[in-house]
């Protein structure tokens, strides 16, 4: 699925949170936004989701415009910084609550899409487990298990590793470009972290202050003259 921003603001009041973003991320592409705190890079995954609608512009899918069309109308799949599972639910029900607009792609039962997610995130056979019995890096892959169950097009990431340790971070960095490539979902990934974003991105975006200040892979974003 092709993304397209064109020129997308959001205000806040006086607050300008974005200014005239203009994106394109390819089909299968792992795009990501970095920039400094407040910079507009949640905020942008919010319009591409439908949690926002922007002030001004329009988010396309496949040339589609998405005015108007709810989040759970979308086929994009959300990732947030805090696992934000569900804490009275097993780790197989948090999954399953993926499914709840949708049937289980690839005509499976629900139990065996779960099941299939569960095996994707290396999480194989944790279904009934209590959500505060993992730790951090497990939680985060089953909230990864959770957007993919229904087989969506896009994914948005935002800061999936921040509350992660380095070496979790790295660990779920490999799975989570393993699990990209491997379903050739697009992706957007939101991150502030210079290192995570030259380890696992196509291309990149450089935000400040609500404007798209570059875009490239990340070597020549990084490497410039
Ligand atoms: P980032 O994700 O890069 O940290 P955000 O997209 O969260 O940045 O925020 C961009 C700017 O918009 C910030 O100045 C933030 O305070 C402001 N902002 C975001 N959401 C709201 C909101 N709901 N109401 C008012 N201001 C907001
Ligand atoms: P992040 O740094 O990841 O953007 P924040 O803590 O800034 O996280 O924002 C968390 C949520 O609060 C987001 O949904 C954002 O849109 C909203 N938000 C951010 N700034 C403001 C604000 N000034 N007023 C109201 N909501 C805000």
């Amino acid at each position: 699925m092709k993304l397209e921003l064109d020129g997308v603001s959001k205000r806040y009041g006086t607050a300008t949170a974005l200014d005239s973003v203009s994106l394109t991320v390819d089909d299968g592409e792992f795009f990501t936004l970095v920039g400094p705190s407040g910079c507009g890079k949640t905020t942008t995954l919010r319009c591409i989701a439908g949690f926002e609608s922007p002030t001004a512009g329009t988010v396309r899918f496949d040339g589609e415009s998405m005015d108007g069309v709810p989040p759970e109308a979308r086929g994009v799949g959300v990732v947030f910084q805090n696992y934000a599972l569900f804490p009275h639910m097993s780790v197989g029900e948090n999954v399953a609550y993926g499914l709840r607009f949708v049937d289980p792609p690839g005509g499976v039962t629900r139990d065996e899409r779960v099941a299939e997610l569960l095996e994707l995130v290396d999480l194989a056979g944790f279904e009934d487990r209590d959500p505060d019995s993992l730790s951090g890096g497990q939680q985060q892959r089953v909230a990864l298990a959770r957007a993919l169950a229904p087989g969506p097009d896009i994914l948005l990431l935002d800061e999936p590793m921040s509350a992660l340790d380095a070496r979790l971070r790295e660990r779920l960095r490999q799975q989570v470009k393993r699990i990209q490539s491997e379903l050739g979902v697009t992706t957007v990934y939101v991150t502030h972290d210079q290192s995570e974003a030259l380890a696992v991105s196509d291309r990149v975006a450089v935000l400040n202050r609500g404007r798209v200040e570059q875009v490239g892979e990340p070597r020549d974003v990084y490497h410039r003259p």
